[in-house]
């Protein structure tokens, strides 16, 4: 595979510049859905601020979960993970994924392959299907299909891929849908959308929204807090 060369944005951080693309963390689309405006405070901007005792408290059960299935875990690279799954069910936890042409990457929380198909769970604090969770997860799927893109040989039957959204520290599935060709178009869009902001073709936009404004961490050092009575 050809190495990609990559490199720190400039003025952007977080973002990445990798074979001339701009590449963000994919949980940005879950940003992006709550406020664009606060990824413009944190990464264009620059404003530090502490995180959020919901972010401390994902960060430890991250760690926790990770810790827990190491203990259990047999160490294995992408490709013999892919073969495996062909004929039996394996479970994975913070697969790096990564989509260059897209400028996407992440880790995903939690995947179970399957031969039939992969399963791509992201956890959450809630158990809300926000529509901003849901992009988080479908910018998921849809680097792992562009991770598994090379190793298309050598995945025997073809295997489609589910979304799922899970209740953290808990077993509750909330919410799963297939990644479907609508659903792959739709984040497409929306990534589009991401990179203009960060090349500047377009404004970050401020919710309009109180409520969101109300529990945002970035709320005391924003200039375009949505006032209560503006909707
Ligand atoms: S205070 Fe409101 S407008 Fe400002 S970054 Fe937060 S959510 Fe966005």
């Amino acid at each position: 595979m050809p190495k990609t060369r990559s490199k720190p944005h400039p003025d952007i951080s977080q973002v990445m510049i990798m074979d001339g693309q701009n590449n963000f963390p994919i949980s940005w689309l879950n940003k992006q859905g709550y406020c664009e405006y606060s990824i413009y405070l944190e990464n264009v901007k620059g404003i530090q601020i502490q995180p959020t005792l919901d972010m401390v408290i994902g960060t430890k059960e991250h760690a926790r979960l990770e810790e827990d299935f190491k203990k259990d875990a047999e160490p294995a690279t992408f490709e013999e993970m892919l073969e495996t799954s062909k004929t039996a069910e394996i479970l994975s936890r913070e697969l790096p994924v990564l989509s260059v042409h897209y400028g996407i990457r992440g880790y995903i929380d939690e995947i179970w392959m399957t031969p039939d198909e992969f399963i791509i769970i992201d956890d959450k604090p809630g158990s809300r299907a926000f529509a901003s969770s849901i992009h988080q997860v479908y910018g998921y799927c849809l680097a792992f299909k562009e991770t598994i893109k090379p190793f298309k040989n050598k995945m025997g039957v073809k295997r489609g891929i589910t979304a799922a959204l899970r209740q953290r520290g808990t077993d509750n599935i909330f919410w799963s849908a297939y990644f479907d060709n609508k659903a792959e178009l739709g984040i497409i869009n929306l990534i589009n959308r991401v990179q203009n902001l960060i090349s500047r073709k377009e404004e970050f936009v401020p919710t309009q929204n109180p409520r969101k404004c109300r529990s945002c961490r970035f709320k005391r050092k924003c200039d375009k807090k949505a006032l209560p009575g503006q909707v």
